[in-house]
């Protein structure tokens, strides 16, 4: 049987004698009362946005799911089995959640794969059918007259982000949260090289750098 990975028992090690000693107590009435945040973060499973680390949360903090490129199919009530929605009820129907923020990100492998139209990487093509989810039917996605290759795929990477937005507001729990202004939607995008962050201005359909707006 190969041996658990050395680095993840030395990190736990690390974890039980530096933070658990400040977060015991928070762990504890976690447990007893459950939690209760009011953060969901609909993220990518790159390993380099994580989003307790990019928002420097705690536990019980963010009600987190991560799939390839931060998807949030429409809702479907079709008898068949679908995770983010899943977890998309249980945030808004029991921990009653304020907020929803989908967090996209520059280097974003899925949106890569999407836009190079790669083959199959195994017969049951998981990426490239659950990338298909991000296209409408009948809509066509192509690089623009003039826009560089960078340009294109943080275009589209962003686009993603506004499709998930727009996808959460096919389940009607959603739909009538929102309108009653009990829950927000949010989006953001995350440059892995600087660290920086930007927040969807939705009105103006525009990301705006954090930097501006905590000064
Ligand atoms: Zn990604």
């Amino acid at each position: 049987m190969p041996s658990f990975p050395q680095h993840l028992l030395e990190g736990y090690r690390t974890f039980t004698s530096q933070r658990l000693p400040t977060e015991q107590s928070r762990y504890r009435e976690l447990s007893e009362r459950g939690q209760a945040p009011e953060v969901m973060v609909i993220g990518c499973c790159d390993s380099r946005v994580s989003p307790e680390v990019i928002f420097d949360a705690g536990p019980g903090e963010l009600f987190v799911v991560r799939n390839v490129a931060n998807l949030v199919p429409v809702y479907a009530p079709d008898g068949g089995v679908h995770g983010v929605s899943a977890a998309l009820e249980y945030a808004v129907q029991v921990l009653r959640v304020k907020h929803i923020v989908v967090l996209g990100h520059a280097q974003c492998g899925g949106i890569r794969a999407f836009i190079d139209n790669v083959a199959p990487l195994s017969p049951g093509d998981f990426v490239g059918k659950w990338m298909s989810l991000f296209i409408k039917p009948g809509e066509k996605v192509g690089q623009r007259a003039h826009e560089t290759m960078q340009d294109f795929t943080t275009r589209i990477e962003k686009a993603a982000v506004f499709r998930s937005l727009e996808n959460l507001m096919t389940f009607p729990c959603v739909q009538i949260l929102v309108e009653r202004d009990r829950l927000h939607l949010h989006g953001a995008y995350f440059g892995v090289a600087e660290g920086s962050l930007s927040v969807l201005d939705q009105a103006a359909k525009e990301f705006r750098s954090v930097r501006e707006l905590i000064g």
